[in-house]
């Protein structure tokens, strides 16, 4: 046996599950198709991660938070939803939570470089890179994973954190449901002339919904969903061109709004794996949940179940236990998709229902908003799951 654990992709959630499970004397290796240098100083892909509190301290304890400078976190204080314009929204009140804001924006490029920077040292953690998993098999006692070029390397337990089209997930033979929105995210970052107030907004236009987000000084992130087909009317914009059409939708709510980045497009698709699990192998990160980034919860479901799954290894290990049975891996399953499903599920219904512009959709949001604004318990559910810390 080569190694107790094998974790296929060096993304986020890999390098985090390997810091988690590295407190273990357990001999653990991540194999990444990536070259190490882009690892270690991955490039700005426009994409702004916001966090809740519970992502905060798992990234506190794994020492992934010291490495992200201060400077480069921003602070959600408050958050406003709105339906077509921008009069009446939900509103979101940190002061209502608890907590001193509902949560972070940190660069994605920043956590994928701060999980880099707390692997590399690890002793019991190897990192092998500029190598593709080929092809995988599993027996009763042990998972081999081929690599391209035909080496094989064997361990007790395959864990896969290979992205939302994780090949081995299919390879291992789990079903997962797939939903093409048939929509293009588009991001970007963008300079304000007026201040943001550290507030969130969520704006479902009628025929894009757009996410603006605070990020430290008069910047924010943009995140739009469009129609695919309309996209590359927007993608082929100038910068100034499409700072106009910004500024107009948001009505000068921040002035004039500059585009201060490229624009980053990635196509929409939600993925939701049958099971989490298989014999000797088991799903993390997007390859067990790919949310759509509207609510802003993928990678936060990502250290989560990192954190379940290294739980349930490391209970096991102290009672001297299989760490590959298929009971631990039930355990991680049940608790995983127990804290996800509602949410990936609501999900998609919110994206379906706030993008459709017949007259019966228009009506449905305005009720929904109104329940919001008017039902209290669902606003707190709402900023619970943002300031809870779980477990
Ligand atoms: C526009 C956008 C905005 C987002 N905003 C938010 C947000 O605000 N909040 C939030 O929580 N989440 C957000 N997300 C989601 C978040 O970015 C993802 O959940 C997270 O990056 C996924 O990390 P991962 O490690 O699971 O997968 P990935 O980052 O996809 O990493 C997978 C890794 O596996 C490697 N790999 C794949 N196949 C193989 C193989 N066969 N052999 C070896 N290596 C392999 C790949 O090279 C890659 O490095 C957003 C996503 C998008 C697209």
């Amino acid at each position: 046996m080569n190694d107790d654990v094998i974790i296929i992709g060096g993304g986020p959630a890999g390098l985090s599950f390997a810091k988690l499970l590295s407190v273990t004397n357990l001999k653990i290796r991540i194999i990444e198709k990536q070259d190490e240098s882009v690892l270690a100083n991955p490039t700005y892909d426009g994409r702004e991660i916001a966090l809740t509190h519970h992502s905060h301290r798992i990234m506190t304890d794994i020492g992934a938070w010291a490495q992200i400078p201060p400077q480069s976190i921003s602070l959600i204080k408050d958050a406003k939803v709105l339906n077509g314009d921008l009069t009446d929204p939900l509103f979101f009140d940190h002061r209502k939570s608890g907590k001193d804001n509902l949560g972070y924006m940190v660069s994605n490029h920043l956590i994928r470089k701060a999980s880099y920077e707390i692997v590399k040292p690890l002793k019991n953690v190897t990192l092998m890179t500029g190598v593709e998993v080929a092809d995988l098999k599993t027996t009763d006692h042990f998972g081999t994973v081929t690599l391209q070029g035909g080496k094989k390397l064997k361990a007790k337990l395959i864990v896969a954190a290979d992205s939302r089209f994780s090949t081995t997930r299919r390879m291992m033979g789990i079903p997962t449901s797939m939903r093409d929105f048939g929509r293009v995210c588009i991001v970007c970052r963008m300079a304000l002339d007026r201040d943001h107030d550290d507030t969130a907004y969520e704006c479902f236009f009628f025929d894009r919904t757009m996410a603006v987000l605070p990020l430290n000084g008069r910047y924010c992130s943009v995140v739009l969903t469009i129609s695919s087909d309309n996209a590359d009317n927007l993608l082929k914009m100038s910068p100034e061109e499409f700072g106009r059409d910004m500024t107009e939708r948001m009505q000068g709510k921040f002035g004039q709004m500059s585009l201060d980045t490229a624009l980053f497009p990635y196509p929409l698709v939600g993925t939701y794996a049958d099971r989490f699990y298989a014999n000797r192998y088991a799903l993390i990160g997007d390859a067990a949940v790919g949310m759509h980034p509207v609510t802003a919860h993928g990678f936060n479901f990502g250290l989560r179940g990192a954190e379940t799954l290294s739980q349930e290894i490391q209970n096991a290990c102290d009672l001297g236990l299989d760490l590959g049975a298929a009971d631990i891996l039930r355990r991680y399953d049940e608790s995983h998709r127990k804290a996800t499903l509602a949410m990936y599920l609501g999900t998609n219904t919110l994206v379906s229902l706030y993008t459709k512009t017949t007259p019966l959709a228009k009506l449905a949001r305005k009720s929904l908003l109104m329940i919001g604004q008017h039902f209290p318990p669902a606003k707190r559910m709402i900023m619970n799951q943002l300031t809870e810390i779980h477990g």
